[in-house]
């Protein structure tokens, strides 16, 4: 591995301040949102299943609903030193720390395809 082609990433506030390659954007993890709704149990036929049922039976079916909001993990927005195109980490990156950036799986860019590297320190490394 060569240090003669190491290159700085910068850090930038928001994803629309993107505009160089190596600038970078960090997302943190969003909640999924749980909301519960109760539907309403029609009643049984008969009357001696009806007459139980309005005594015990269950009268509302409680289900709960998951809203996925991305990201669903840290995630990391970063300009490719290449191409300049934005390319977003993983699951299968695990970002060890952002002040300096490293990230443990080197990434590759899917514009250019052929340009995988891996940041250490805070400095792009081809790999
Ligand atoms: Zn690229």
């Amino acid at each position: 591995m060569s240090t003669s082609t190491a290159q700085e990433v910068k850090r930038v506030p928001t994803s629309e301040d993107l505009l160089h390659p190596g600038e970078f954007v960090f997302i943190p993890k969003r909640e999924p949102i749980r909301t519960f709704e109760s539907t309403p149990i029609a009643p049984p036929t008969g009357a001696f299943r009806r007459l139980w049922w309005d005594l015990f039976g269950k009268k509302y079916e409680i289900k709960q609903i998951v809203e996925l909001l991305w990201p669903e993990i840290d995630t990391v927005i970063m300009n490719c030193p290449e191409c300049n195109s934005p390319l977003a980490t993983t699951r299968s990156h695990t970002i060890v720390s952002l002040e300096p950036l490293t990230i443990e799986t080197p990434l590759t860019c899917p514009y250019c395809r052929t340009n995988t590297f891996k940041v250490a320190e805070g400095k792009i490394m081809t790999a």
